[in-house]
């Protein structure tokens, strides 16, 4: 296969727990995965095939020292919090709001909330985060990691939302 795949970098952003390893550890086994060896767990990098393209994403999370988010031209942000932690949709939303006012809206930001399945726990209602998230030009999506649950879907959603805003159509 000689086409080019295209490169997207992805910041991933929220509180400590929240499972940002979780959730990109479960992009590296999506069912888009291009081949059996277009996965890096180090490295955190993975191929996708989506609509007949290919595209390596790479997952950088910001709570990593290594990385230093000023360095980073990222295509996307994703910013996690955990839907049972009051406390951690307040970082996110605080995150948020700060990268809007860095970079104004031509950047794909995704909000997350995850831990979905700790139902009987939940601490922040689905329309409260969609709201938030509308008015600062963002998507939210609520997911599982531990269930592997909207994972694939949200994997698409970031794909599908950097090549719009490359080339809107
Ligand atoms: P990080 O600090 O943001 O990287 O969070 P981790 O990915 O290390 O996850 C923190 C803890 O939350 C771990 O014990 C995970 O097993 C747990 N966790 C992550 N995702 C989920 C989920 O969807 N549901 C539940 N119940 N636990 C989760």
């Amino acid at each position: 296969n000689s086409a080019i795949s295209s490169y997207f970098k992805v910041v991933v952003l929220g509180a400590p727990g929240v499972g940002k390893t979780s959730i990109t550890q479960q992009f590296m086994t999506s069912e888009y995965v291009a081949f059996e060896n277009s996965v890096d767990q180090e490295e955190n990098l993975v191929t996708v095939q989506l609509n007949g393209e290919e595209s390596t994403l790479e997952f950088l999370d910001a709570s990593d020292n290594e990385v230093n988010l000023e360095n980073i031209r990222a295509d996307a942000y994703i910013i996690i919090f955990s839907i049972p932690h009051r406390d951690t949709f307040d970082t996110a939303v605080d995150l948020l709001s700060e990268l809007r006012m860095d970079m104004g809206i031509d950047r794909t930001v995704i909000m997350v909330g995850n831990k979905l399945d700790l139902v009987r726990k939940r601490k922040v209602k689905t329309e409260e985060a969609q709201e938030v998230s509308k008015m600062y030009d963002g998507k939210y999506i609520e997911v599982s990691a531990g269930l592997n649950h909207n994972i694939d879907e949200l994997l698409v959603g970031i794909l599908g939302s950097i090549r719009y805003k490359l080339n809107p159509s």
